[in-house]
């Protein structure tokens, strides 16, 4: 559960917020020594959303002289240990000096954070509100923690840091034991049939230039070293497709369901004529449809240059695919029965990076220096402001952007924290979304 903590100086309401918050339930109260001594968290809930909840409150009785210096160390504290800040101001009295450092503190730790206008009942405190705008901690959210208003549009700035509830369950799906779907696609004599019969080992399809085969079954149960593989059997959809289409296109409507049916794409190329057009439409459908992608190279049995080749198409690769940069190239042959341990390596592998989720505060630290290394532009005169990132999904990886004017954010300014996403916490062979949220 996502960490939360309350931040502002003394006297804004963070006590009254926390216990809004965390409701009936008693705050516990941490005894460890040091910086923590005087720290409280509960459990809180808002709506659906339940979550942790730091306060570093306690201070506020504290006698004169100790209480800046502590109050800072501890507030220093809790924003290194959250996911999001609430950072809380008194809408009736507005901006004081007091406020800034702490203000300060939250915008150097790079984290999310919300702005709270506190004790803005029945709009008091518009004035003050609109004050906040100059800490550059975004926009105010209009509280009153007292009389519990406002509490929707909190739950509504929250709700980007917590797992979407409509999403399917995914968590730990990657260590679960359901069967991982796999389809092997790629265009007709690509060695597809092959492979599949190489791989569960016995004749289940039939292999060969006989044309009209018809095969009921869509799926196919293997194990591969203890782990249970579901293998979609396109080759047997092709072939039935073969006895009307002399041309041996490949259907795209058959592409797309084994594309949708799996987690993991094997686009299976033939050595001797890569990267055809077919292969880059099924490549294409990878990416729209957010599956992960392992690119196969059958025959290879037949190549001279196997180094050479080999180097040529993870070049051809990088070049033609940059929606899943980095997809794994594994040299195979069907027939020979070679580079299968390695392609379902590669295939577990892209399966993980699938699956994979980045901690908010991580994102945020990367954020803070991808920003830094490459500001966004000025786009006639509109100053973009990127403020925090968060991943909202897994499968595939789906991060929002949050700050003000993401609708000027050039196409290229995008791609540059895709890529540069996909370097620094290593996602190779899965699209990543972006999305643009303005705003709080
Ligand atoms: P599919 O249409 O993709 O299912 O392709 P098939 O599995 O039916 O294979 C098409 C042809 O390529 C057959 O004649 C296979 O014997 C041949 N083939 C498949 N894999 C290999 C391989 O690894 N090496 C070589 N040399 N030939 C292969």
């Amino acid at each position: 559960t996502p960490l939360v903590a309350i931040v502002g100086r003394p006297n804004v309401g963070k006590s009254t917020l926390f216990n809004r918050l965390v409701g009936k339930k008693l705050a516990l109260v941490d005894d460890k020594p040091g910086v923590t001594r005087d720290r409280r968290e509960g459990e809180a809930r808002l709506g659906d959303l339940e979550f942790r909840i730091i306060d570093t409150a306690g201070l506020e009785e504290a006698t004169e002289e100790s209480l800046l210096g502590r109050m800072r160390a501890q507030t220093e504290a809790a924003i290194g240990d959250a996911d999001v800040i609430l950072f809380v101001i008194d809408a009736r009295v507005g901006i004081l000096p007091a406020d800034r450092p702490f203000a300060e503190m939250v915008r150097r730790s790079g984290k999310p954070v919300i702005l709270i206008a506190n004790k803005a009942e029945g709009n008091a405190g518009l004035a003050g509100a609109y004050d906040a705008f100059s800490l550059g901690l975004g926009d105010p959210v209009p509280f009153s923690a007292e009389h519990g208003e406002g509490l929707a549009d909190l739950f509504e700035a929250l709700m980007p840091f917590f797992p979407d509830p409509n999403a399917e369950p995914e968590e730990d799906e990657a260590e679960s034991n359901k069967p991982l779907q796999v389809a092997i696609v790629g265009r007709p004599n690509a060695g597809k049939s092959t492979l599949i019969n190489r791989m569960i080992g016995e004749d289940r399809l039939l292999v060969g230039p006989e044309a009209g085969i018809t095969r009921d079954s869509i799926s196919l149960d293997w194990n591969w070293r203890g782990r249970e593989i579901k293998l979609f059997d396109t080759a047997g959809l092709r072939k039935r497709a073969r006895v009307e289409d002399k041309l041996e296109k490949l259907s795209v409507a058959d592409a797309l369901r084994a594309v949708r049916f799996a987690e993991v794409v094997v686009i299976l190329l033939d050595a001797t004529i890569p990267f055809e057009k077919q292969d880059l439409s099924i490549v294409d459908l990878v990416e729209t449809e957010g599956r992960a992608l392992v690119i196969g190279v059958n025959k290879w049995d037949l190549v001279a240059d196997q180094q050479g080749l080999l180097k040529e198409l993870k070049e051809k690769a990088t070049r033609l695919l940059p929606q899943v940069r980095g997809a794994p190239v594994v040299p195979l042959s069907g027939l020979a029965g070679t580079g299968i341990d390695p392609l379902m390596k590669a295939i577990l592998q892209v399966y993980e990076t699938w699956n994979r989720r980045i901690s908010t505060a991580k994102m945020n630290q990367w954020l803070a220096d991808a920003l830094e290394a490459n500001p966004p532009p000025a786009v006639s005169g509109r100053r973009i402001k990127i403020r925090y990132m968060t991943q909202i999904k897994a499968r595939p990886p789906h991060f929002a952007i949050f700050g003000n004017q993401l609708d000027a954010l050039p196409k290229s300014y995008s791609r540059y924290l895709v890529n540069k996403l996909r370097e620094s916490f290593d996602l190779p062979g899965v699209p990543i979304r972006i999305s643009l949220r303005m705003g709080n």
